[in-house]
């Protein structure tokens, strides 16, 4: 092993520089610095190369991490670049916004009291290089295939898809129903995490590699499932889970009640420049309101820290489990609590102050019960525990369902689970209908982007196989 790993006994672990909190309050750009080569280098060196790399265990895409931190250690970048890529799609994506702390780093085996390896930062590190040094190159086939496959999403599990699939010479076409390519990448996910640039430079790769992108479709209402079954070898539906979870209690449908992505969504629009009247009239707009948002998870974090930006006049989460319980990421909760956000954990709303407008929540204190049958510990209300939190602007952020796809599709032989989801065999990704496939949130539920591209990746290799096995025996008339 080079003499320069292993230095974790001796080099503290280090991030990259974040920005003050009360500039990135005044703007949306990404918060952390980009590590500098020497940084980045002696970083890379603190890993101890395990022999069972426990961090590759714990990666959805299961990257080679050890591989690549010694190749930056060395200095050696095009060739980390080639390892980390080989692997993931989007290094550069996963790099900043995985939440590290619960994959990857959480699962570095460094012994506690020197701090995991900043596995993330260093991944974004080599990408951005490659990226300034022209290495990144759009993957065009060395031969075409006559077979075509259309892809319902463009998401990170349809772009995963279409590129490994465009990589082996398959016509590949991505149908969306945004106007923009990048699904939760664009439009959910904010710019303080993910510039939008990152996500337009890989589209613009996907395109010259020859993928073709038909965006402002929506499948169901604008092209029909099965004309897009007819028109291709193979379809891979790739939707995401878009059905916001609603709250009831007395007043839950005054004005100035909100679901979470309506208003991502225009705060995403506005930041790409587009007019977006929800957030010029004002409802979409958290500036000089006192805003609540109801939810533990990252979407809840992304509205918190976005109404801060927008110049709210004071920000407050409200969640019913406390803090070690919270889905979110909790290096997302610390930037959010360093930007302003007031955080009041155990707390659930239970109905909404206000004549037409909302003018406040009215929450109850829960307490933490035994664990249920998942080891879940419920939570129950403490009788007499009541108060209001004043609001003018109120965010739900309970977490996400999938939509009536078999409806939204007219084709109920789309077989989906008990919680909405479409069923696939797990082997191959394929749905009860043959040559339809499925992967990403709407054969998972609301999950995370780097299990999107896993699973795009890996529904890509089982398209190519049916096809490949179709396209070797001779198929009976239609
Ligand atoms: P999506 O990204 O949802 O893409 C699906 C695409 O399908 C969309 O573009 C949609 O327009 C399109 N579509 C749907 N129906 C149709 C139709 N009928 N016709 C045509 N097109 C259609 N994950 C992380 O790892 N880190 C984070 O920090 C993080 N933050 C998040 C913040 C928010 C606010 C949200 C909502 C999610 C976040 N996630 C995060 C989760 C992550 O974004 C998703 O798990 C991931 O994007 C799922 O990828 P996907 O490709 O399955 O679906
Ligand atoms: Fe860690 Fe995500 Fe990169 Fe895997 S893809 S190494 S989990 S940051
Ligand atoms: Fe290196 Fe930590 Fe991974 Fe071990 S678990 S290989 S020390 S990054």
């Amino acid at each position: 092993m080079a003499e320069r790993m292993l230095q974790f006994v001796r080099l503290p672990q280090a991030t990259p520089d974040k920005r003050e909190a009360v500039q990135r309050r005044a703007d949306f750009g990404e918060i952390y610095a980009p590590f500098d080569p020497k940084a980045a280098a002696g970083q890379a060196s603190r890993c101890s190369q395990c022999g069972v790399p426990f961090c590759s265990v714990h990666c959805p895409l299961n990257n080679n991490i050890p591989d690549w931190l010694k190749l930056t250690a060395e200095g050696r970048m095009e060739e980390a670049y080639e390892v980390a890529s080989a692997t993931n799609n989007f290094p550069e994506i996963c790099g900043r916004i995985c939440p590290q702390d619960r994959l990857c780093e959480g699962n570095c085996v460094i012994e506690p009291g020197f701090e995991s390896v900043t596995i993330g930062a260093v991944e974004r590190h080599i990408t951005e290089t490659a990226f300034a040094e022209g290495w990144v190159k759009a993957r065009r086939p060395a031969r075409e295939r006559p077979h075509s496959v259309g892809i319902v999403g463009a998401g990170p599990a349809g772009l995963a898809a279409a590129e490994q699939l465009r990589a082996k010479g398959y016509q590949v076409h991505v149908y969306d129903r945004h106007d923009r390519a990048g699904g939760l990448l664009i439009y959910g996910i904010p710019n303080f995490k993910l510039e939008k640039q990152v996500v337009r430079r890989r589209v613009e790769l996907l395109e010259q590699a020859g993928i073709r992108f038909h965006l402002g479709t929506s499948i169901g209402p604008d092209m029909s499932f099965a004309s897009l079954r007819a028109r291709h070898d193979a379809v891979l539906v790739a939707t995401g889970v878009y059905k916001a979870r609603e709250m009831g209690g007395p007043g839950a449908g005054l004005g100035g009640i909100v679901k979470a992505l309506d208003y991502l969504i225009a705060s995403n629009r506005q930041g790409l420049g587009d007019t977006v009247a929800e957030f010029t009239s004002g409802a979409l707009d958290a500036r000089g309101k006192r805003v609540v948002v109801i939810g533990g998870g990252d979407t809840a974090m992304d509205c918190v820290r976005t109404a801060v930006r927008q110049g709210a006049a004071s920000v407050v989460c409200l969640y019913r489990r406390d803090r070690a319980n919270m889905p979110g990421s909790m290096r997302e909760v610390a930037n959010a609590e360093e930007e302003g956000v007031q955080f009041m954990w155990l707390a659930a709303p239970e109905a909404f102050h206000g004549d037409g407008r909302v003018t406040g929540v009215r929450a109850v204190r829960m307490h933490l019960g035994l664990p249920d049958a998942s080891g879940r510990q419920a939570v129950e209300p403490i009788e007499g525990s009541h108060f209001s939190v004043p609001a003018d602007l109120v965010i739900k952020a309970l977490g996400f369902d999938p939509e009536d796809l078999p409806g939204m599709f007219g084709e109920p032989a789309l077989k989906t689970t008990r919680w909405g989801t479409v069923a696939i065999d797990p082997r191959t990704f394929m749905t009860k209908l043959p040559g339809v496939f499925a992967a990403g949130d709407i054969v998972r539920g609301a999950s995370l982007v780097v299990w999107g591209i896993r699973d795009g990746r890996d529904a890509a290799a089982s398209i190519h196989k049916y096809i490949e096995a179709r396209a070797s025996v001779p198929q009976a008339a239609e």
